[in-house]
């Protein structure tokens, strides 16, 4: 194996290659486009085009295509063949229009109606701040995808906008201060991956995990993680081989894999990378699931994605590590030593943001599997609040009552002058429970769901501080005493928003109903969510920034409604299929070899009365069943047509999910009294702890 500072990046066009490859001025012209997001001409396109196909040829490449992220969550890929034909023979080619433009068949992408299915023009657009890449023999071009009119229909294109409206506000901010030399500020993202990893001949035991990702049955084995011994520990070496390679394939891509452990769950892991570029780290997680779930397979097992695979089991999240940063390389989420009015400022922002917008925040990571671990008594809660720890909630405090911030440290002074106190970072605890957690240099949000895309997440966070920042900005630009008007300003925000600053214990009772008073929403499902994405508050923030037009909104809403419907509709019919293809009739096997014993112990003089008691229970469970079969078997015929979206994903959420609930109930109990011998699916303990073997 190659040396990994050497295997790093090998299989990306990036900074040295193009620095070697492309002549000075193209190469100038690229970099400007890169760092400053200015536009490109056809010309240097070529070029880059040109010298990318070489590399590529040289490192094993055949095809190359526009790798995009449509509305799906996943990406999408389609490959075109270098070859071009010249005389006899053919020659390999790559062009400066092929580079910066595709023109995939728009028609079998969700688009919300923003598109009729008849016009199946789409766009992609190559988006040069994420290097292209070698996957599989193509090289891959990270693309935009639009349509015919110009809408979004991906996942990449809002996100590019949201990090150009929160440079323009946060350079606003940052000239208020002095600052003359940033020319860009971007957001930051550590994407922290949890999964899950079942052996593969279990898994294809299972059509539920086949089908929608999850167990849709399965009653609880008798050991799950409640001796919490499986967080940290040793890895078992079927797993290390798999991260082993996991960590290479990466690293030649690029990705910048830096902590991987066990997770709480049996069976349950996490991959953290090093924090990189919005755009850019979005890509690479998308990257990273798809290579967790193919270099799986290649280990004989199945990588989970799904946010709850088993229920009663920890659920699997992506804690999505967000800052500001300049282009001059400062981190304006870093208190730093001395935490100065500049990171008290843009704290303060970032708290108004989060508080005027939570319904937002919490409608970027709706999804019917995200259902399960959000409001369903699971970490964390739908409750959107920010944990700030105990230091940075005492300056906030002092500044809000203004008096003298006594530090723990040694020093005390004013505040709103200049220079605070020495602020060391780790005096305050961590907090695991808080949906929005300060951690010492950076946000982490823990609401988005293991699948995700983050790009969703992220686009909206840009977006409402980008918001926040402009309306400091409006104020501070016409102020006639900054030195007095800026202090005020952090003080009268902290005031206004200090209801969603919450340090304690995020899963206790008792915060929900003391958010319930601080008027802090709680919107435990996808269903009450989404409404206030099409709310004229949520339309007004995304159109003023240029980050979603109204359509592309309203596209979007009715996209995950649609995906919230299809997705329990596929989860139902495939529990239907369980119950009645392979439950029912392996009871029923089950029951007759019980009634032959019976009969038996019957004729010979036993006493059958426990095999008679464990009979009669069977059949009382199995008739219970059927009922609940059939009530599940009707919610899905009263499931069609005729209904807006929501209404339907109501439906959806409160009639057939409910009723599967009903059934699994009783799918589960009769597990535990069927021998596992007639029992058709492997048990939780059999994929919990199969591969830790
Ligand atoms: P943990 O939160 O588990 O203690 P760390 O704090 O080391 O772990 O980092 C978690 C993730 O946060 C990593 O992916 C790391 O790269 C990322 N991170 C660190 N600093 C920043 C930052 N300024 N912006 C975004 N992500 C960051
Ligand atoms: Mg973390």
């Amino acid at each position: 194996m190659k040396k990994i500072p050497e295997l790093y990046g090998s299989l990306v066009f990036n900074d040295s290659v193009m620095q070697a490859r492309l002549p000075k001025d193209t190469y100038k012209a690229l970099r400007k486009t890169i760092s400053r997001g200015t536009h490109l001409e056809l010309d240097v396109a070529n070029v880059v085009a040109s010298a990318m196909k070489e590399w590529a040829v040289e490192n094993g490449a055949t095809h190359f295509t526009h790798w995009f992220q449509p509305m799906t969550g996943i990406t999408a890929e389609k490959h075109d063949s270098f070859i071009s034909p010249f005389g006899d023979k053919i020659i390999m080619e790559f062009s400066g229009k092929e580079l910066v433009r595709g023109e995939p068949d728009a028609s079998s992408f969700p688009s919300g109606g923003l598109r009729a299915t008849f016009e199946a023009r789409g766009y992609t657009a190559w988006d040069p701040t994420s290097y292209a890449f070698i996957k599989d023999g193509s090289l891959c071009i990270p693309t935009a995808f639009c349509s015919y009119g110009g809408q979004a229909l991906d996942k990449k294109t809002p996100l590019l906008r949201s990090m150009d409206a929160l440079s323009v506000q946060a350079l606003r901010i940052l000239r208020l201060f002095g600052d003359t030399r940033s020319k860009r500020v971007i957001t930051t993202v550590g994407p922290e991956q949890e999964y899950f990893l079942v052996d593969k001949a279990l898994y294809n035991k299972r059509p539920d995990l086949i089908y929608t990702g999850r167990t849709l049955v399965g009653s609880r084995p008798s050991k799950g993680q409640e001796l919490e011994d499986h967080y940290f520990v040793t890895i078992k070496p079927r797993v290390s081989a798999f991260m082993k390679e996991l960590d290479e394939e990466l690293w030649k891509l690029g990705i910048p894999c830096k902590t991987k452990h066990n997770e709480v769950a049996p069976a349950q892991h996490e991959m953290a990378p090093i924090f990189e570029s919005t755009n850019v780290g979005t890509d690479h997680n998308q990257l990273a699931m798809e290579m967790m779930k193919t270099i799986a397979g290649k280990h004989n097992m199945t990588c989970l994605l799904h946010e709850k695979p088993f229920a009663g089991v920890n659920g699997s999240g992506k804690h999505n590590n967000w800052s500001l940063a300049t282009d001059t390389g400062k981190n304006l989420l870093d208190p730093g030593d001395n935490p100065d009015e500049q990171f008290l400022l843009f704290l303060a922002a970032v708290i108004k943001a989060v508080d005027d917008y939570q319904d937002l925040l919490r409608v970027s990571v709706a999804s019917a599997g995200n259902d399960h671990r959000l409001g369903a008594n699971e970490a964390p809660p739908a409750i959107v609040s920010i944990f700030l720890g105990d230091e940075l909630t005492e300056i906030l405090d002092s500044i809000k009552n203004g008096v003298i911030y006594q530090s723990r440290g040694q020093t005390s002074m004013e505040i709103g002058a200049k220079v605070l106190p020495h602020f060391p970072k780790d005096t305050t605890d961590r907090n695991r429970t808080s949906p929005f957690a300060f951690t010492g240099n950076k946000f982490e949000f823990r609401m988005v769901g293991s699948p995700f895309s983050i790009a969703g997440p992220n686009f909206v966070l840009n977006t409402i501080v980008a918001e926040v920042l402009s309306q400091f900005a409006d104020k501070l630009e016409k102020s006639s005493d900054f030195q007095k008007d800026l202090p005020a300003l952090i003080k009268d925000t902290v005031v206004a928003h200090e209801r969603i600053i919450f340090n304690g214990n995020n899963y206790a009772e008792e915060w929900v109903t003391e958010a319930e008073k601080r008027g802090l929403s709680n919107l435990k499902t996808t269903v009450e969510a989404l409404p206030t994405f099409i709310e004229q508050k949520s339309i007004d923030v995304f159109t003023k920034h240029g980050v979603l037009y109204e359509e592309e909104i309203h596209s979007r809403y009715e996209i995950v409604l649609d995906n919230y419907c299809k997705t329990i509709h596929i989860e139902a019919l495939t529990m239907l299929d369980m119950v009645k293809q392979e439950i029912i009739p392996s009871v029923f096997e089950y029951e007759s070899v019980l009634i032959k014993l019976i009969e038996k112990k019957k004729a010979s003089g036993f006493n059958e009365s426990l095999e008679s008691t464990y009979l009669t229970k069977i059949s009382e469970l199995t008739a219970s069943l059927y009922q609940k079969l059939e009530a599940l078997d009707n919610s899905l015929m009263d499931a069609k047509g005729g209904e807006d979206s929501l209404s339907l994903a109501s439906f959806y959420r409160y009639t057939v999910f409910s009723a599967m609930s009903e059934l699994r109930c009783i799918v589960d109990q009769l597990e535990q009294y069927v021998a596992k011998k007639y029992w058709p699916y492997p048990s939780y303990g059999d994929l919990l702890f199969s591969v830790l073997l």
